[in-house]
């Protein structure tokens, strides 16, 4: 697969940028900010892998690492964990 040349959505998660779609469930963030499905603790802290872009609510291709991950959307570009390390 060719990586995507965009950095949408790694410029969106760099920025902290709102998410149009939940990158855990994919599900469509309303207005008020209230979501219908209940996450994990780690999802909630942020410290799980995105399975779905929060730009597009496309799911990425992510792949796992030992030392953090990668993940991809055919449209919007390709993210490292690393790049969100602080
Ligand atoms: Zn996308």
């Amino acid at each position: 697969m060719k990586t995507p040349e965009s950095t949408e959505l790694l410029e969106a998660l760099l920025t902290g940028a709102a998410p149009i779609y939940h990158p855990n469930t994919g599900e469509k963030i309303p207005e008020d900010g209230e979501l219908t499905v209940t996450l994990s603790p780690s999802a909630r802290a942020g410290l799980e892998a995105p399975r779905y872009c929060q730009i597009c609510g496309r799911r990425i291709v992510v792949q796992i690492r030992p030392d953090g991950w990668d993940a991809i959307c055919s449209r919007h570009g390709a993210v490292d964990s690393k790049y969100l390390e602080r």
